[in-house]
C-alpha cells in the first residue's frame, strides 16, 4: 500500500468500523459544534500526536500543529480563535524531546526555505547549546510570546516538555 492507499484505508476503517463507538461523538459534535477544553500548540513530528499523548478524543483539544511549535502571526490567530470564540480554558505551548527542528537551529541549518522557522527558534534559544534546555527555551518563549500578544495570564497559557521516549509531560 502505498502513503495514499494507507490514508484512505485508515479513514474508511474510522468512519464505519464494526460496532462504531465513535459515531454517536461524530453526530453530536456536528449538530452541537466542538467545545474543546484546550488548545494545544505542537510541532508537526510524528511522535508527537496531542490526543494520544493527553487521552483525548474527538472534539476535545483544539490543536495547531507546526514544526518546531513555533508562534507566528497564523498560529497567534488560531489561538486567538480557540481562545476568544471556542473559549478553551488553557493554551499550552508544547515542546518535545528530540525535536528535529530544533536540532537543526542547534546546527545552523541555512536551508532558505526552512529560515521562518530557524530565526523564530534561533530567537528563542539565544546561545543555549544542550538540545533538551533549547526544545524548553523554545516552548517558554512561544508561550511568553502568546500571553504578551493576546493578553493571557500565566494560568491561561503555558509551556510544556514532551519526552518522546517516557511519553511524560512537564510543565515547565
Ligand atoms: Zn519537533
Amino acid at each position: 500500500m502505498n502513503a495514499l492507499e494507507r490514508l484512505i484505508q485508515g479513514n474508511r476503517e474510522f468512519a464505519n468500523p464494526a460496532g462504531d463507538v465513535l459515531r454517536n461523538r461524530r453526530i453530536e459534535l456536528a449538530e452541537n459544534g466542538q467545545h474543546p477544553f484546550a488548545t494545544i500548540v505542537c510541532c508537526s513530528d510524528s511522535r508527537v500526536p496531542p490526543e494520544l499523548i493527553f487521552g483525548c478524543g474527538l472534539g476535545d483539544l483544539f490543536v495547531i500543529r507546526v514544526a518546531g511549535n513555533v508562534i507566528g502571526e497564523d498560529e497567534l490567530a488560531s489561538i486567538s480563535y480557540a481562545t476568544h470564540h471556542l473559549h478553551t480554558e488553557l493554551t499550552l505551548i508544547l515542546g518535545h524531546t528530540h525535536c528535529g527542528a530544533v536540532g537543526a537551529a542547534l546546527e545552523g541549518c541555512e536551508e532558505k526555505e526552512l529560515a521562518p522557522l530557524m530565526d523564530k527558534i534561533h530567537c528563542a534559544i539565544c546561545d543555549e547549546h544542550d538540545a533538551k534546555e533549547a526544545s524548553k527555551k523554545n516552548a517558554i518563549a512561544g508561550a511568553k510570546l502568546v500571553r504578551e500578544r493576546l493578553g493571557l495570564s500565566e494560568f491561561e497559557c503555558m509551556a510544556a516538555l514532551y519526552d518522546i521516549e517516557s511519553g511524560q509531560v512537564e510543565i515547565l
